[in-house]
């Protein structure tokens, strides 16, 4: 049983002052029975807080209560959407310092990290705010004559959204910022590590004054149990998820049943190519970015890393040289440039993942054995030589390892990058325009960094293609996720 942490004061009283019920029509309330589960430090792996823990009769209440808010919440106008959404940012924004470190107890990325994920997350309502303004419809007289047809747009209706810990604020935004301006309620299931993000969001967004039922918020422990029915009940017009490509394609499944729209964000294995002729300094640099955000724990973390045989031993020397000085420990003590893993599985995975790449002939140059003591912590890690079959070629790291592997021609690192059913996100760094564009054409992903090692932008479309995921979230095409697209036909004759 883990014991309860003891924090320095200031943390704790903010861990005190954040809500940690439901969110339901508007109130903070208890689950049903009082139930509760406990929260994790990962840094130290002791008990923060008890949040409550939703039922399927307390998924059910949220349902209603969003059912029920649709109708007036449709009939908002854009302006009123645009300024709900601009003061959930500024506010977010106002309490940037402290939600950051509220992310950091519950999830473990460094402070600094943190709050740029609240304002990422935040950029998103500001965003949206925006394209609140911008719906938009048509209105054409039919070819054949005798008839104009009115094009008009519609919020989809009440959605389910369900997130994943490792961007506990951003995840949560970059739902509910289009579905709030599209004129959308919802139910938000966040997960179970990290509940506390998505409550003291739900705090903002009322502050912010989003009607009662717009937004609710059911941390849980039963996730298929509360959702299930939830997706299957008909109530529910569209399911976004963000989180791994087996739940997500049993989501996809459970939708079939009402036919709700889906838009699934899912698993990466994502290819980093470094060709000869690239800025050496500036591809060791985008990769520690593609590598280390994060932790390795996102989607779009450089998962399988080519690099040409002839500059393969100066990129490993220069890769290993900055990953062995990153310093490694709780995130909220400033100056940590690495914090812990989610849980003691996800360290225990990556460690069997070196394991397993090490047996397959591959070399450490850095890192690469867990540490002992408090806290799920592995060390930066630099293998090289990995090899094709290695486990961590087909599945994704989620860690601080980076598995550099030999490379000879364009066409078989492109075959190589393609050989996988992911296909979210592609590096690829080379100072040869042709090249540039002809690889980022034949790369099978939805998004690709050219020369960078960072993708993810409020203002951009992102998604992934194969078994990375359906539909796109941000950019101006992130709003029609949630709009139906109406035809009225009006007969003139
Ligand atoms: P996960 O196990 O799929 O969980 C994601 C969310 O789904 C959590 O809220 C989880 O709840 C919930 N869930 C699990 N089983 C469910 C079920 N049967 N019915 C309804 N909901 C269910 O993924 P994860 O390990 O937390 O997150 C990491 C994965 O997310 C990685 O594969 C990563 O690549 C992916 N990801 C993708 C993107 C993207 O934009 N493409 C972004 C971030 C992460 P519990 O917490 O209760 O399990």
């Amino acid at each position: 049983m883990p014991t309860t942490d003891s924090l320095p004061a200031d943390h704790q009283e903010l861990v005190n002052r954040t809500p940690t019920q439901l969110f339901v029509n508007g109130a903070f309330v208890d689950a049903e029975a009082g139930a509760t589960f406990d929260v994790l430090n990962p840094a130290t792996g002791k008990v923060l807080c008890a949040v409550a823990d939703a039922s399927p009769a307390d998924g059910r209440r949220a349902m209603d209560a969003a059912v029920a808010a649709q109708a007036d919440f449709a009939a908002t106008t854009a302006l009123e959407r645009h300024g709900i959404l601009m003061r959930a940012f500024e506010l977010l924004m106002e309490r940037q310092d402290e939600l950051g470190l509220l992310m950091t107890l519950e999830m473990g990325k460094p402070v600094a990290e943190a709050k740029g994920e609240i304002a990422y997350a935040a950029e998103f309502f500001r965003h949206f705010a925006g394209e609140a303004l911008r719906i938009d419809g048509g209105f054409a007289s039919a070819p054949q004559g005798g008839a104009r047809f009115l094009v008009t747009k519609q919020p989809v209706g009440p959605c389910l959204l369900i997130t994943p810990w490792n961007f506990p604020m951003a995840m949560g935004t970059r739902k509910l910022g289009p579905a709030l301006a599209a004129g959308c309620t919802s139910v938000l299931k966040p997960a179970q590590q990290t509940p506390l993000s998505m409550l003291a969001l739900a705090q903002i967004l009322q502050e912010a004054g989003v009607p009662n039922g717009v937004v609710n918020i059911v941390p849980t422990t039963d996730a298929g149990g509360v959702m299930e029915p939830l997706i299957r009940s008909g109530d529910a017009r569209k399911l976004s998820f963000t989180g791994s490509t087996k739940v997500g394609k049993a989501l996809l499944e459970q939708c079939a049943d009402k036919v709700l729209r889906t838009s699934m964000e899912l698993g990466g294995n994502a290819p980093f190519l470094v060709f000869e002729d690239a800025d050496l300094t500036e591809a060791v640099a985008g990769c520690m970015q593609a590598k280390m955000r994060n932790m390795g724990e996102a989607c779009t973390a450089a998962n399988r890393i080519y690099v040409h045989s002839s500059v393969i031993d100066e990129f490993g020397r220069a890769l290993s040289e900055q990953m062995a000085a990153l310093t490694v420990g709780d995130g909220t003590q400033e100056g940590m440039k690495v914090g812990p893993l989610i849980d003691d599985a996800a360290a225990t995975k990556v460690d069997a993942l070196v394991e397993d790449a090490v047996d397959r002939g591959a070399k450490v140059l850095t890192g690469g054995q867990r540490p002992g003591g408090q806290g799920f912590f592995y060390p930066p890690t630099v293998l090289t030589g990995v090899s094709p079959d290695a486990a961590m070629a087909h599945e994704e790291i989620f860690g601080p390892v980076a598995a550099l592997t030999p490379f000879d021609t364009e066409d078989e690192v492109t075959a190589a990058a393609n050989n996988t059913p992911y296909g979210l996100v592609a590096y690829v760094f080379t100072n040869d325009l042709r090249r540039a564009i002809r690889v980022a054409e034949r790369i099978e992903a939805g998004m690709v960094g050219l020369n960078q090692g960072v993708v993810s932008n409020p203002y951009a479309p992102f998604g992934g293609m194969k078994e990375s995921g359906l539909g796109r979230e941000g950019g101006s095409v992130g709003i029609d996720e949630f709009l139906e697209t109406k035809y009225i036909g009006i007969a003139m004759s």
